[in-house]
């Protein structure tokens, strides 16, 4: 059976590890070729691990360093990307942060840090990735889109998040950024969807998840009783970036165990 992105070049930021190395493997499974985006020389150790044990599966790719937050940055990722594998046929804007404080006591750093990254960085990619989807067109034997992005978003999208405002306010931003390219490029064959994750095994939220106890809290917002798995997310990225998905454009699919379905209703309220 064909693979269901065969050939097509996939850059995928914050890729080094989480939720974006989940996708990068899950994409490059499925015959991607994925840019593994990481920010800083620091993180080239992890990107290239997570290449290596892609390749040692049959895939192919390569890593990039790029701080998604620099304009100057971005567009020389896709420059060199476009160089490299003649086009880019999907964007997963994954890279995000926490810089978390209590409200009265956020600096101005911190909130302009985290908008920077998971929401500027977001802009900054998509522009880029939709100025080459407009270039190429569609081209029938790889997808039946021109171009296709996964912004990654949050339950946080939706749910507010006390002590958290800038990254709240990062995800609900993307939420109506993503909506609004959807609607103006959806006429030139572009699809862009976010996912909105729950609760995902990843560094970000290691305390939430790293003793029983925190666990067994966590827990009890999830109805499905689990913790995430990148691999979670990955199959929902895989889905949304293919041809499968070809009449989906515009909508945010939450991928959470339950999390956004008010779980403290679950016994009656
Ligand atoms: P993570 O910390 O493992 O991944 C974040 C990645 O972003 C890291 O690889 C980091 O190096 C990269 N990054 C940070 N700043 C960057 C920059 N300026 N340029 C390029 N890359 C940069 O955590 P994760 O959970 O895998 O997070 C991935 C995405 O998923 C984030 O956008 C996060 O908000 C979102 N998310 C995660 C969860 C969860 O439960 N893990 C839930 C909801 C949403």
């Amino acid at each position: 059976m064909d693979k269901k992105l065969s050939r097509q070049i996939a850059i995928i930021t914050g890729a080094s590890s989480g939720i974006g190395a989940g996708v990068a493997k899950s994409m490059a499974a499925e015959g991607a070729i994925v840019v593994i985006n990481y920010p800083v020389p620091a993180a080239k150790d992890m990107a290239e691990q997570v290449l290596q044990e892609i390749k040692a599966e049959g895939g192919t790719g390569m890593t990039y360093a790029c701080d998604v937050s620099k304009e100057d940055q971005v567009i020389k990722m896709f420059q060199d990307t476009i160089a490299m594998f003649g086009t880019v046929d999907i964007l997963v804007n994954n890279a995000g942060l926490q810089r978390d404080a209590k409200f009265t006591e956020m600096t101005l750093e911190q909130w302009n840090f985290v908008l920077s990254v998971n929401l500027t960085g977001q802009f900054l990619c998509a522009r880029e990735a939709i100025k080459e989807f407009l270039r190429r067109g569609v081209d029938p034997s790889k997808s039946k889109a021109a171009g296709k992005i996964i912004c990654m978003s949050s339950v946080h999208e939706v749910i507010p998040w006390a002590g958290h405002a800038n990254y709240a306010a990062s995800k609900g931003g993307i939420m109506m950024m993503m909506k609004t390219i959807a609607q103006e490029y959806a006429p030139q064959k572009i699809r862009i969807n976010s996912i909105a994750p729950g609760a995902i095994a990843t560094p970000i939220n290691h305390d939430a998840w790293d003793t029983s106890a925190h666990l067994q809290q966590l827990l009890k917002l999830i109805p499905e009783k689990r913790i995430g798995q990148v691999e979670d997310i990955g199959k929902a990225a895989v889905f949304l970036a293919s041809d499968d998905a070809d009449y989906v454009n515009g909508t945010t699919l939450f991928v959470d165990g339950g999390m956004t379905l008010y779980p403290g209703f679950e016994d009656n309220g």
